[in-house]
């Protein structure tokens, strides 16, 4: 090693800390990333229960792109690394009434179901669905993709479009009532309410401005890795390797060594990793409380409100469903009701939405022939002290009753294998303050701009993943690690 290299130090291996590692060693960095667990990926990581393979958190792939970026930046061809390909279904949804809605990515398709199926023109969701293009196009420059805590960002063309916008970006409404206005069909509403989850929070608070995600979603695709979600991170983490990056499991990193002005290096199992820089990985207020001994943060920025978490069934099923797709939601009557309580003390309703995902109708490996592996997952509200062990017992049961009836199926009898994870289980093993699934919810207007930036007042330390700008979920993770590495020079 060359003596005079720059050495950076990341402190977990999430999906944001792996980005992070390779930006800097392609800026030149000697990387080195420290991880709590015996394995890497954080959430994005996997289980294996007998001849069922899974996905352990994340199923929904969006925005590839922030992924290839990664293996085009440092000079390679993403399709050697990893491979995707576009859903066909972004979604089956099964109401209680019997209803279903497959949610096909092709308009015409999209179209002709929505007609039949709720016997309303379509022509509502689509002009919907145009309008979720025009705000995402008008705020993620300004919201997304760069640092919201600059001053010098808000001199730009960007901002000057986003507040131009400002009337149609739905922010002094909520989600649910801009869904409400202008959608012909209550269940139509149900299903885009439902894209609130995708960052934890509640439609019925959340601003409008979240009507953004369908967009994602329909208009930019759904996708999922030739070999499931974790390949995101195997490929990742081979690509970090190649261009020298070392990584060390079983290494929790115990603090973040600074005085307050300067990072001087980080202690792993009480040795001391001098570095240049630091970029931490590990969720924004753990990170205060046990990490940083000269540094506070601010008030507002610790005190927000966990997005919600969520209780997992992983599930080997020993028979092929040929109505279910790779991603399923069973809803509930009460949408209302169930936000409610994600984000109180209030019980968890008997009668949960139940989302089931099916990486095996991609990935054939991942179950035995004529088999599924089923990840079930119902959203609960982060850890406040709760007893999870008689919550998830109800819980399962609940689900069981409910996914029997909708199958017409006695769905017990068919599990062969069985794992799961609760908030507590979350926390643990990711370090996330109280299980929650994306950091801090977005239930404010103003949550956006709470949010800890991703550098510090400590020279040399940076922070990235879902707890931080600008936000949680894969994508935002990505692009995290891109505006914190944007503003680390070259070594
Ligand atoms: C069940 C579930 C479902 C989800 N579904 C989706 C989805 O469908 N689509 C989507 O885009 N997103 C989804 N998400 C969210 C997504 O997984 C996360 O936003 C993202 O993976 C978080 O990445 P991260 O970089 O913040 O790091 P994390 O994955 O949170 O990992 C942080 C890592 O840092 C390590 N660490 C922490 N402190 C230390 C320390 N002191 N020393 C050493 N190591 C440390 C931890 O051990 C951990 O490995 C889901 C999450 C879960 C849990």
């Amino acid at each position: 090693m060359d003596k005079n290299q720059k050495v950076a130090v990341v402190v977990g291996s999430g999906i944001a800390g792996i980005a992070s590692a390779v930006r800097l060693a392609c800026k030149g960095y000697k990387v080195q990333v420290f991880e709590a667990n015996s394995y890497i990926g954080g959430k994005l990581s996997l289980l294996q229960l007998g001849d069922y393979r899974f996905d352990a958190g994340p199923s929904l792939f969006t925005m590839p792109e922030y992924v290839e970026e990664l293996f085009k930046l440092a000079g390679k061809n993403p399709t050697d690394y990893f491979e995707y390909e576009r859903c066909a279904t972004a979604c089956h949804y099964f109401y209680n009434d019997g209803t279903f809605l497959p949610f096909y990515a092709d308009n015409q398709k999209l179209k002709e179901t929505v007609e039949s199926v709720l016997n309303v023109s379509a022509e509502p969701m689509f002009e919907h669905l145009k309008r979720s293009e025009f705000i995402y196009k008008r705020t993620k420059r300004t919201f997304l993709e760069q640092s919201l805590h600059r001053f010098k960002n808000y001199i730009s063309t960007d901002i000057l479009k986003t507040v131009v916008a400002i009337p149609k970006l739905q922010l002094f409404t909520t989600m649910h009532k801009a869904n409400e206005r202008r959608l012909n069909h209550p269940k139509l509403v149900q299903l885009f309410n439902r894209y609130a989850t995708y960052n934890g929070s509640n439609p019925y608070k959340a601003p409008g401005i979240l009507t953004i995600i369908p967009h994602l979603e329909h208009g930019i695709g759904t996708f999922f890795p030739k070999k499931g979600m974790h390949s995101i991170t195997t490929s990742l983490v081979k690509l970090a390797e190649e261009l020298g990056v070392t990584f060390h499991v079983s290494s929790k990193v115990t603090e973040i060594v600074e005085d307050g002005t300067v990072v001087k290096g980080v202690k792993v199992n009480d040795a001391f990793v001098e570095a240049d820089v630091v970029v931490c990985n590990s969720d924004i207020k753990p990170a205060y409380k046990h990490l940083l001994k000269n540094t506070k943060a601010k008030k507002k920025t610790l005190a927000q409100e966990p997005s919600s978490s969520a209780m997992i069934f992983y599930w080997g099923i020993k028979k092929s469903f040929s109505n279910l797709d790779l991603h399923n939601i069973f809803f509930t009557d009460d949408y209302e009701a169930e936000f409610d309580a994600l984000f109180s003390t209030k019980p968890i309703s008997s009668d949960p939405t139940v989302y089931v995902h099916i990486s095996s109708k991609y990935v054939k490996a991942d179950a035995p022939e004529g088999k599924e592996n089923w990840f079930v997952m119902v959203n609960v509200p982060s850890n406040a002290g709760q007893d999870w062990e008689s919550i998830r017992t109800t819980i399962r049961q609940d689900v069981i009753e409910k996914l029997s009836k909708a199958l017409n199926e006695d769905i017990e009898s068919l599990i062969e294998v069985e794992d799961y994870l609760d908030p507590i289980r979350i926390e643990q093993r990711t370090s996330s303050f109280a299980g929650a699934l994306y950091g801090a919810s977005s239930n404010d207007r103003m949550a956006a701009f709470f949010r800890h930036p991703n550098f510090s007042k400590v020279r040399g330390l940076y922070f990235v993943g879902g707890s931080v700008h600008p936000g949680g979920g894969i994508p935002l993770c990505l692009l995290s690690a891109k505006i914190a590495c944007s503003e680390i020079k070259q070594a």
